[in-house]
C-alpha cells in the first residue's frame, strides 16, 4: 500500500513519520512545492513559536460574566502533553540529538492591567486547582512581576495596577528545525520519500479508485498514483479539495488572515534576563489569533524578542503565493458563504483591513503599551509572518482546525490554523487512526504505538493526576525541561 503526503510542513512530515514508525511497509512519498522541509508556516520566524499548552493565552479559557470556561485549555494541555510524548520518542531513539535544537524551556506568563484583574484572577482560581496547571502562580505585586519579566516592567510606572501569572515549565519551539530534523530522519532511517520543487496542481480518483495525483515538478508536468493521500498543504489545502470531487468539498471555504510581528536581535545574556512569553488581552474586536505577546525567540542558537501579531487582511493561500492563486479556489457556491462571514463578521474585517495599513511608528507604539520603554531599548524591525486560512464551514467562521477524512478511508486532509504545530502530533496521531487504522491492528503495533506514546488517551491525562505526573516528568526530563524546586 502506498501513501502520498501533500506538503512537508510539520503536519505532513509528522504524518510520515509516525505511520512509517509504525508500519515500515508502508511506501510514503511526501510532495512538496518548496525546495527544503518546514519552509511554509511551520519555518522558525513565520509563527510565534509558542509551545501552545494553554498556560498563558486568555482565549483558551473564555468568559462569561463570573465563569470562566476552562474545557479548551485542558483539551489543549493534554494534546501538547502528548506531543511533547512523541518528540521525547525522537529524542530516546537517536533521531532527534539535542532536543535544545528546537525546544527551549521558556516561562509562560499573562499579564493584564486594572480591568481585567478579577478575570485573571478567576481563571489562576480554576486552572490551578487543575493538575495540569498546579505548578502556575498568581501575583499582584508589582516587584514579583518584574522580577519575571523584567521587560514589561521595567519602565511601566508603579502606580499601575497589574496582575501576572507564571508558569515555569513553558517552552519556545522552533517548529521549522523540528520538522528538518523529522524529514531528514524520516528519509535517512525510515525510507521516506520527499520530492521538493513537486507543486501538485489537482487530485481526483481513477475508476480503479486510486488518486491521481497531478503535480508540476519543475516546470514539468508529473503524475503520481495513490492508494491514500493525506493533504497536509496549509491554505493549499483548499484549492486541492475543491477539485477532489469529494461530496464533503462544498461545505469548506477558505478566510485568509495575515500577519507581521516586530523583532530584533539581542545578546545571550539579555535573553537571561527575559526568559518568557508574555501574553496580555486581545483588543475589543480583534481575533483570537492577535492575542498581543512579547516572546524570547531560540533560533539556530541566537536570541530574539518578537512582538506582535499585527493581523492583516491578505486574500493569499500561503504567504509566497498570489492573489490569483486564492481567488481561483473559490468556486461560485462558496460567494454566499463569505459573503455572510463578512456581514456577520463585520467588526474583524474592518479591523484586519484596518491593521494591514498599520505603519512602524504604530507598532511601536502599540509595542510600549505593553512593555513601556521597550521600543527604545532595542533595533525593532517589522517582518512578516505566515498566513492563516482559516475555516468557513457551512457559511460559520472557525477559529480552529479540522481533520477530514473521505468516508471510503482514502482521503485525509488538515484544514484550519490553530493551535496548530504544538499539538500536531496528537493530531496527526488522530488522522492515522482514521485514515489507516490497519497500521494499528497487529498486536506489534500496539507495543510500538504503546512506546511512542506511553499514553495518548487524553481522558486518562485530564482525570487521573498521578499518571499524568508521571509521564509529564518523564518527557519533560527528556526534553530538558525543569520545574524548580522539583
Ligand atoms: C502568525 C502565525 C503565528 C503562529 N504561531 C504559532 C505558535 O506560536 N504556536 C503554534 O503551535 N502554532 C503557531 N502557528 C500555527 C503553525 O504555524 C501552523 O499550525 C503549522 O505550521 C501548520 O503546519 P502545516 O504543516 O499544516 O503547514 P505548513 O508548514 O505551511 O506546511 C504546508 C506545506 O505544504 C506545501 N504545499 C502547499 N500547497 C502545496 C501543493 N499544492 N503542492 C505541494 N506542496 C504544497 C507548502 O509549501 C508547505 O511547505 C502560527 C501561525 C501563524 C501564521
Amino acid at each position: 500500500m502506498n501513501l502520498i503526503i501533500i506538503g512537508a510542513g510539520i503536519m505532513g512530515t509528522t504524518l510520515a513519520t509516525l505511520a512509517k514508525e509504525m508500519d515500515p511497509d508502508l511506501e510514503i512519498t511526501i510532495l512538496e512545492r518548496l525546495d527544503g522541509p518546514g519552509a511554509g508556516n511551520s519555518s522558525a520566524f513565520w509563527n510565534a513559536g509558542t509551545g501552545h499548552e494553554a498556560n498563558c493565552e486568555l482565549n483558551y479559557t473564555p468568559v462569561d460574566e463570573e465563569v470562566i470556561s476552562v474545557e479548551k485549555a485542558l483539551k489543549i494541555h493534554a494534546q501538547f502533553n502528548v506531543a511533547k510524548q512523541f518528540w521525547a520518542h525522537l529524542i530516546e531513539t537517536g533521531a532527534i540529538k539535542d532536543p535544545k535544537t528546537f525546544i527551549n524551556q521558556t516561562k509562560h506568563c499573562t499579564i493584564v492591567s486594572e480591568s481585567a484583574i478579577e478575570e485573571l484572577r478567576i481563571r489562576f482560581r480554576e486552572m490551578s486547582a487543575h493538575h495540569f496547571f498546579e505548578h502556575m502562580r498568581y501575583s499582584e505585586d508589582f516587584d514579583e512581576i518584574k522580577s519575571w519579566i523584567p521587560y514589561v516592567m521595567e519602565e511601566r510606572p508603579r502606580s499601575q495596577k497589574m496582575a501576572a501569572t507564571v508558569v515555569e515549565t513553558g517552552t519556545d519551539v522552533n517548529f521549522g528545525a523540528l520538522t528538518e530534523q523529522m524529514a531528514a530522519h524520516a528519509v535517512n532511517d525510515l525510507g521516506v520519500r520527499i520530492e521538493y520543487g513537486t507543486h501538485v496542481k489537482r487530485v481526483h480518483k481513477s475508476p480503479t479508485g486510486r488518486w491521481i495525483v497531478e503535480a508540476v515538478s519543475k516546470g514539468t508536468p508529473v503524475q503520481h498514483k495513490a492508494d491514500v493521500l493525506f493533504v497536509g498543504a496549509g491554505g493549499g489545502a483548499f484549492p486541492l479539495l475543491k477539485k477532489s470531487h469529494l461530496p464533503f468539498r462544498n461545505r469548506f471555504a477558505g478566510f485568509p488572515v495575515g500577519g507581521r510581528f516586530l523583532q530584533t536581535p539581542i545578546s545571550e545574556e539579555q535573553a537571561g534576563q527575559y526568559r518568557a512569553k508574555t501574553y496580555g488581552k486581545a483588543k475589543v474586536g480583534a481575533p483570537p489569533m492577535s492575542v498581543p505577546h512579547l516572546d524570547l525567540r531560540v533560533v539556530n542558537g541566537k536570541h530574539y524578542l518578537l512582538f506582535g501579531p499585527f493581523a492583516s487582511f491578505k486574500p493569499r493561500l500561503e504567504r509566497d503565493r498570489g492573489f490569483f492563486d486564492y481567488v481561483s479556489s473559490i468556486r461560485l457556491h462558496d460567494i454566499p458563504s463569505l459573503l455572510n462571514v463578512a456581514m456577520e463578521h463585520f467588526p474583524l474585517v474592518k479591523y484586519l483591513v484596518s491593521e494591514t495599513f498599520k505603519g512602524e511608528k504604530s507598532m511601536l507604539d502599540e509595542l510600549d503599551d505593553f512593555a513601556p520603554g521597550l521600543s527604545k531599548k532595542f533595533d525593532w524591525k517589522p517582518v512578516q509572518a505566515g498566513q492563516r486560512v482559516q475555516i468557513i464551514k457551512d457559511g460559520d467562521l472557525q477559529m480552529g482546525t479540522e481533520i477530514l477524512v473521505s468516508r471510503d478511508k482514502t482521503y485525509g486532509t488538515l484544514l484550519g490554523a490553530s493551535p496548530g504545530a504544538s499539538v500536531s502530533p496528537e493530531v496527526m496521531l488522530r488522522c492515522l487512526e482514521h485514515l489507516l487504522p490497519s497500521v494499528f491492528s497487529s498486536e506489534a503495533a500496539r507495543k510500538k504505538k504503546k512506546e511512542i506514546f506511553p499514553e495518548d488517551d487524553l481522558n486518562t491525562l485530564t482525570n487521573q493526576p498521578e499518571r499524568y505526573r508521571e509521564i509529564r516528568d518523564a518527557v519533560n526530563n527528556q526534553l530538558g525541561i525543569n520545574q524548580p524546586g522539583a
